[in-house]
């Protein structure tokens, strides 16, 4: 065993250290977890309900700890700890309680054929046993948060796998689920780096829920695709904001501020590129340049801060890098830049304004993870969608407009697994939304219904009362065959096959139905 040390970004104070697990270690932990989960999933839907209130309950009580160590931990100004991460969590718990026993209740089929009309089927939800969750450190409470919460829900036990940056976090869910009265051992949490993570991917983990970079989500998505296991990838993003001349401009203006520079724009659905129209665009470029230069950045600990830390200096290089690559090949910084903050020793970026910008610069193609937002000025929402379009992500989109018809048509028309029309990002709050992309932004949806259903195995229950036997049982023989021509096209045939089939179907289709009621044959 091993220790990982968890620093504060904006101070660099060491605040706390778990021990690791050495990857040959991670299987014993899902056998452990394997022990509890039977007991759990015997418990009905209601009753684990009840947990996930208690849960709930617990957040509540601890709001201001759970805030203040997300804040110490990960950097985010405190008052996104409260809105972006442990408030959403609240309510992620009471909507699992709510719809998740409806959801994954036993759900009867419709059988409208008329050769099935004596039988009855059903959908079971079945727990998949232990599941893994790997978790990245920008949010690093509620994504994995959720995902356990709904992995529990299914019955299901959990091995959580934290982003190193972020243990302490990892350690706290699982205290949260054991302090709600959950079996102890249901939800255990293995730390270290990749090799930890991989551990899991390689284990008996029945399925990998992973949340990070694209690289590293191919890998994870292999491995379990060579076990016939599944994953659900959330990976990258870089998410256009398309903004018409129609838009709500100051609306437009301040939803580009949020979306590109919460969590010092550490988000995986922030903003990343705007495209806003030329009959609007001077207008647009001016009000985010006068909103970014009144944002605060600085302690993360006051609750006016606005912008805090970089998550490490291998972040504040990468940002640094791609920005740098942009101005050298001809973008304007319009705002922004790296930035001192007395008395701390950790990165601040100011949020950053781009323009000017190519798409063949690195930074139009390559996730920022920073707050930086490049703008660039389009002839017109089709230039818009085109270039919108143009990327390998397809994570979140937005549309800026007042016309919702139009905004609806255009949201068809973007590869993305989210647009909001007049917003950004906000519903991976809302649980009943369903949270994922397309193209190398992942696999799989969490969230919703959706989410729910990645968390079970479906089984099919199907139900003879046994009154007849089936005519399509043996023996084979040309009565049987005629009966089945006969009823296909008076089932399915036009109006002429329909009157033929009654005069040449009539007597076999009599014959086989007789023989349905002998059942010993
Ligand atoms: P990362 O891929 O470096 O790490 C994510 C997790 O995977 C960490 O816990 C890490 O220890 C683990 N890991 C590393 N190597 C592994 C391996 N070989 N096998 C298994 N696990 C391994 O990502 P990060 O830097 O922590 O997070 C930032 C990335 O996450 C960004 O790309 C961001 O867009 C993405 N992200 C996506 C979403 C989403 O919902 N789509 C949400 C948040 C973050």
């Amino acid at each position: 065993m091993g220790q990982l040390e968890s620093f504060n970004p904006a101070t660099g104070e060491l605040i706390s250290a778990v021990e690791t697990l050495k990857p040959d270690q991670v299987q014993a932990v899902v056998d452990d977890v394997g022990e509890v989960q039977p007991f759990w999933a015997q418990l009905s839907l209601a009753d684990r309900a009840r947990y996930l209130r208690k849960a709930a309950d617990v957040v509540v009580d601890e709001i201001d700890e759970i805030a203040e160590l997300l804040t110490r931990e990960q950097g985010k100004p405190i008052t996104e700890s409260y809105t972006m991460e442990v408030v959403p969590t609240i309510d992620v718990l009471h909507w699992c309680a709510e719809a998740g026993p409806k959801i994954l209740d036993d759900e009867p089929i419709r059988m409208g054929q008329v050769l099935f009309l004596s039988k009855r089927a059903k959908f079971s939800y079945e727990p998949l046993g232990v599941v893994g969750v790997i978790a990245p450190w920008n949010y690093p409470w509620s994504i994995p948060f959720d995902e356990v919460a709904m992995a529990l829900l299914a019955g299901n036990g959990v091995v959580l796998k934290p982003a190193s940056l972020t243990p302490l976090l990892g350690e706290r869910i699982r205290e949260t689920f054991e302090k709600a009265g959950l079996p102890e051992g249901l939800v255990r949490v293995v730390h270290g780096g990749g090799a930890v993570g991989g551990a899991l991917c390689e284990s008996s983990a029945r399925k990998i829920f992973f949340t990070g970079s694209v690289e590293v989500g191919r890998k994870v998505g292999e491995i379990c695709a060579k076990q016939l296991k599944g994953s659900v990838l959330e990976l990258g993003g870089k998410d256009p904001q398309i903004v018409c001349a129609d838009a709500d401009l100051g609306n437009a203006v301040s939803g580009c501020v949020w979306g590109g520079f919460a969590n010092s724009g550490q988000t995986c659905s922030g903003i990343e590129r705007t495209y806003v129209v030329k009959e609007v665009a001077e207008r647009f470029v001016e009000g985010v340049v006068r909103r970014v230069g009144q944002l605060t950045v600085g302690d993360p600990m006051e609750w006016e801060t606005e912008i805090g830390p970089m998550v490490s200096e291998d972040q504040f290089g990468v940002v640094g890098e791609l920005v740098d690559d942009a101005l050298d090949q001809g973008a304007e910084r319009m705002a922004g830049g790296p930035r001192e903050v007395p008395g701390f020793s950790g990165r601040f970026i100011a949020p950053t304004v781009l323009t000017g910008v190519e798409d063949e610069m690195r930074i139009m193609s390559e996730e920022i993870f920073g707050p930086v937002v490049p703008i660039i000025v389009v002839d017109s929402e089709e230039e818009a969608l085109r270039r919108a379009n143009d990327s390998n992500f397809g994570l979140g989109a937005s549309i800026w407009t007042r016309d919702r018809a139009k905004g609806e048509r255009m949201a068809r028309r973007i590869e993305s697994g989210m647009v909001w029309i007049n917003d950004h990002s906000y519903t991976h709050g809302a649980c009943q939304c369903s949270w994922g992309g397309v193209k190398d932004s992942g696999l799989g949806r969490s969230h919703s219904k959706f989410g729910f259903y990645e968390c079970v195995d479906v089984k099919l229950i199907s139900w003879e009362p046994g009154m007849t036997r089936d005519i399509w049982w043996q023996p084979y023989d040309r009565t049987l065959g005629q009966a089945l021509r006969a009823s296909a096209r008076l089932l399915y045939g036009r109006n002429g096959q329909r009157f033929r089939a009654l005069r040449e179907g009539g007597v076999p289709l009599m014959r086989v139905g007789a023989r349905s009621l002998r059942k010993d044959r």
